[in-house]
């Protein structure tokens, strides 16, 4: 689909009459909103652990019926081999109008109180403006905001549909590892075709550093076996005459990373989208506080590639870890042999530019060029997930941008993701951008006791929805 851009200048909007009659209809729907949210909080969506699949399919039809509740026309369960999905559509009725898809997922984490929860993590409870519950940021709280938002943005401008096409894909199984995702987006591409993935399943700097996320890093991993003798033999017997796969394994690790912690394997670097002065500029400017950091990180010091910042390392340039090493004998004491095997297990970060495939057959190559003769060496690669990165400049970027400085009052810098997502998998087999609109903040206890949401900034995730929509389809449209 091609959609052009009329405007890409950033406004600044005073609080308007718009601003009001939204924020009026939040307030008024505000108690209601959290009492549903709570409801569904009480599903406990474990979509890790088997005794709760029905649960996470109750979660999901309850996510439909609310959807359906809501005003989406078209609500639908989708079964897949595991989990279900609920997708949702809701015409603009503009042909026109751009296409928005929105990602989250509905299924959770395993939670039990003697994990260390005060409060019973499938019973919600809001203290001190925090609503506390397994789920309840990610990801059931930023996929529920969306509801009362284009209600809002229904409320506040008068339309009976959205200004956008707006559909709604919220898997069961992202929190283990979305197996039956990528075949379900696959099968069903023509339906979620979009101009547009927004993905509200991430978060915001800080609550005082509203933020948007541009882009998440790509994963490749492969385990390096490597074979010398048969069986371990004599060191005495036969050690100096002949090649030991555990030194292999070694030099084939130091070998990894140059003088500079930048990645030594030949192309590994071929065709990134470098940072632009402007983004490391605005990376910069976000107050990061670097021995924080490093106490989050339990680390001792930074360590990475020359020339770039602790941020700019972690979110836009790409690694190669060492995630295991081993071989030879492990037991008390000693045991003088030649291990007959060693291995390596290895994953590397891509971002933007870099393609998986490329990735592997230049490690092949590599590792080929490394290891000495007569030790045999095997790579096995798990299936890879894409880097994705969406330009500063880029018109859904910029109107997400504008509605959550509408929302929260003050300018909205860019971050980006060092993890890796389902999300690359829309971008992929969509071929549209991806954006990434959350509000949760770092202390919001992701997966672990206590998880809990900002009741402030979850309204305001809301509002920046009930913005969003009109000025996505102002400054967006189909060429007629
Ligand atoms: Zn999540």
């Amino acid at each position: 689909m091609s959609v052009r851009a009329d405007r890409l200048v950033t406004m600044s909007h005073p609080v308007d009459s718009a601003v009001s009659a939204v924020r009026t209809y939040i307030e008024q729907h505000r108690a209601a909103f959290l009492d549903d949210l709570a409801e569904w909080l009480r599903i406990p969506s474990v979509s890790a652990q088997p005794d709760h699949a029905p649960d996470v399919r109750r979660s999901a039809d309850w996510l439909a019926a609310k959807l359906k509740e809501t005003g989406f026309p078209t609500v639908e369960v989708w079964q897949t081999p595991g989990a279900p999905a609920v997708y949702a559509e809701w015409p603009a009725g503009d042909p026109q109008a751009p296409t928005v898809l929105v990602y989250g997922h509905h299924d959770v984490q395993p939670a039990a109180l003697e994990d260390g929860w005060d409060t019973d993590p499938f019973e919600p409870v809001v203290h001190e403006n925090r609503l506390y519950a397994r789920g309840a940021a990610d990801d059931k709280g930023q996929v529920f905001f969306h509801t009362l938002g284009v209600r809002a943005h229904l409320a506040a401008t008068g339309r009976t549909a959205p200004a956008v096409n707006l559909k709604l894909l919220i898997e069961g199984e992202e929190e283990s590892s979305s197996p039956n995702f990528r075949a379900l987006v696959e099968e069903q591409a023509g339906r979620l075709a979009a101009d547009a993935v927004i993905v509200s399943d991430t978060g915001m700097w800080s609550a005082d550093t509203p933020t948007v996320c541009t882009g998440m890093r790509g994963l490749t991993e492969c385990e390096i076996r490597l074979s010398g003798p048969d069986h371990d033999i004599h060191s005495g017997s036969f050690g100096g005459a002949v090649p030991n796969p555990a030194t292999a394994a070694a030099r084939l690790v130091a070998a990894l990373h140059d003088d500079h912690a930048r990645v030594a394997v030949p192309g590994f670097y071929d065709g990134i989208v470098e940072l632009t002065d402007r983004e490391r500029e605005l990376f910069a400017e976000l107050p990061f506080d670097e021995d924080e950091w490093l106490r989050t990180a339990r680390s001792h010091a930074t360590h990475g590639e020359a020339g770039h910042t602790t941020l700019e390392r972690v979110w836009a340039r790409p690694t190669a870890e060492v995630n295991g090493i081993g071989g030879g004998y492990q037991g008390p004491g000693s045991k003088t042999i030649i291990p007959s095997s060693a291995f390596v297990k290895l994953s590397f970060r891509l971002v933007a530019g870099q393609d998986p495939e490329h990735i592997e057959k230049a490690v092949r190559a590599w590792a080929a060029e490394q290891v000495p003769a007569g030790i045999g060496c095997e790579i096995a690669f798990s299936p890879a997930t894409r880097p994705c990165l969406t330009p500063l400049d880029h018109p859904a970027l910029q109107s997400v941008v504008r509605a959550m400085g509408r929302a929260f009052e003050g300018p909205v810098r860019f971050t980006r993701e060092g993890g890796s997502g389902p999300a690359a998998d829309l971008q992929e087999v969509l071929g549209a951008p991806v954006l990434f609109l959350g509000i949760s903040v770092p202390s919001d206890g992701w997966h672990a006791p206590n998880e809990k949401v900002e009741l402030d900034l979850l309204l305001k995730g809301v509002e920046t929805t009930a913005y969003l929509w009109g000025d996505l389809a102002e400054n967006w449209r189909h060429a007629p």
